[in-house]
């Protein structure tokens, strides 16, 4: 038994109104098929329509089609579906003429979030040329840590329900994720710094000064003066992967740790300045951090990439840092994040696919917790000028360490109770949550803390029923689900 989506001529020939179909379609996980106006109803199908809802017969639902004009994000407002908030022009919409059917708006809605079109209009970018979470209209409107996406698929699900039970069929929806786990979340740590105290890498910054007040100069400074202050010792405080890895591991979790290439070019005085060849200590043992990497890839850890700052929106570069990485590494690596979270929603896909990359996890925010894409899974980006789906993954950054204590400025609790809150709601959703904690904040005295919650995080997942697998497992799991569910149609 199959869903299948009969579209008028109108809505079929609109690309995204397809997009926001199979995206609803595939959270889902009943089998679908999309098709173009005549296309004959199969015995074993459920109908859906999209479009004008004249003529609607039987449909189980009926999601109508507007104008589909841009939307000015600054006049989207709130109204409320079904108790779900509907985020649309003006907050308003004319009321569905029969239970089946969907406001206007909706179908639209799903759009809007996904395609990131109030990234694509909106002009404004912070320091770091991001799209900060204090431009997003979601934020604005207190909807930002609403995986709304899910919620819809959810009222499309309920109406399909009904019709099913109607029609004495028995719907047998594939499980979302492994095992019959509730909701998914990945563990994720960006590697920004290996050592706390490292004379090299304090002139390699310097290299990078491009005048006294520089960024690069004054923070090779700092980082002198803590090298001076030290005095001659032995170890030092961020080499604790052990750490993560343990508390992980003690869990069933596994992690993925996504690791900066030795040479990105041009290089940025943001860049880390560490190499895959530097030294650390790991369980007692010195050895180059490469050694490292290829130990947690075959305990079952996945290594990424972390692209460099200047690399967001060149396909050649990420494919240079990709290729230095895998070299040390001796392993492929499938999944990568930018640093600083610099992203182009109108080209580092693009470049992030043309490199090679299976699947992507920038997509969440420096300053706020929460759906950048209003979606709890993942789903493949938007391409607004070809108006198609990239055949590359995003799994959508939900909660950053640093939004926690330095954006929100909370303690070891409150940070704990934050990301909770968070998962709760990732869990009503049958979603998918991405934590990022840097392997630095394990030093509890730079970082008083960030460890505490983490491990506290790590608890509280354990009890739940969830499923903890790294971005590329969990890319994969998607990828084969989506084979089942989606049935090839004549819109490619
Ligand atoms: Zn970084």
């Amino acid at each position: 038994m199959r869903i299948c989506f009969l579209f008028d001529t109108r809505a079929f020939a609109i690309p995204e109104a397809r997009y926001a179909v199979r995206n609803l379609a595939l959270l889902m996980g009943l089998p679908a098929r999309l098709a173009p106006a005549g296309s004959p109803l199969g015995d074993e199908e459920i109908p859906v329509r999209v479009g004008a809802p004249a003529g609607t017969g039987e449909a189980a639902a009926v999601l109508p089609v507007g104008t589909w004009e841009v939307w000015d994000s600054a006049a989207v407002r709130l109204a409320a579906f079904e108790g779900v908030p509907l985020p649309c022009p003006e907050g308003r919409f004319p009321q569905p003429c029969s239970p089946a059917e969907f406001p206007e708006p909706w179908l639209r809605a799903v759009a809007w979030l996904l395609t990131r079109e109030e990234e694509q209009s909106e002009t404004r970018r912070d320091e770091w040329e991001c799209f900060a979470g204090s431009f997003s209209r979601q934020q604005e409107l207190g909807i930002l840590d609403a995986p709304l996406v899910n919620r819809y698929a959810d009222q499309l699900h309920r109406r399909i329900a009904i019709w099913c039970a109607r029609h004495d069929r028995r719907p047998d929806p594939l499980p979302r994720w492994k095992d019959g786990a509730r909701f998914a979340v990945v563990l994720s740590h960006d590697v920004d710094d290996i050592r706390c105290y490292s004379w090299a890498e304090v002139f390699r910054l310097l290299g990078r000064a491009r005048g006294p007040a520089s960024y690069a100069a004054r923070r090779s400074l700092a980082q002198a003066l803590r090298l001076l202050r030290r005095g001659p010792a032995q170890g030092d405080p961020y080499w604790q992967f052990e750490k993560w890895m343990g508390a992980e591991t003690r869990h069933g979790f596994r992690s993925t740790f996504y690791v900066f290439p030795p040479e990105p070019s041009p290089v940025h005085e943001f860049d880390p300045t560490y190499r895959l060849a530097d030294r650390i200590e790991f369980e007692g043992r010195s050895m180059p951090f490469h050694r490292l990497l290829a130990e947690m890839v075959a305990r079952g850890f996945e290594v990424g990439l972390h692209g460099g700052y200047n690399s967001f929106r060149s396909a050649a570069e990420l494919r240079r840092e990709k290729e230095q990485v895998e070299r040390e590494l001796g392993a492929p690596i499938h999944g990568l994040r930018q640093h600083y979270l610099r992203f182009d929603a109108r080209a580092t896909w693009s470049a992030q696919q043309e490199a090679g990359f299976l699947y992507d996890s920038t997509l969440g925010y420096n300053e706020a917790v929460g759906f950048r894409a209003g979606i709890a899974a993942p789903f493949r980006p938007w391409h607004p000028e070809r108006r198609e789906p990239h055949r590359i993954l995003e799994l959508p950054l939900t909660v950053m360490d640093g939004v926690l204590f330095r954006t929100l400025k909370l303690d070891a609790r409150l940070a704990e109770r934050r990301v909770r809150e968070h998962l709760e709601t990732v869990e009503s959703a049958g979603g998918l949550g991405v934590l990022l904690w840097h392997p630095n904040g394990a030093d509890a005295r730079l970082f008083p803390g960030w460890w505490d919650s983490y491990e506290r995080v790590l608890e509280y997942l354990g009890r739940r029923s969830a499923w903890v697998p790294t971005g590329a497992e969990l890319a994969q799991w998607w990828t084969a689900r989506e084979a089942r569910v989606l049935v090839p149609s004549p819109d490619g």
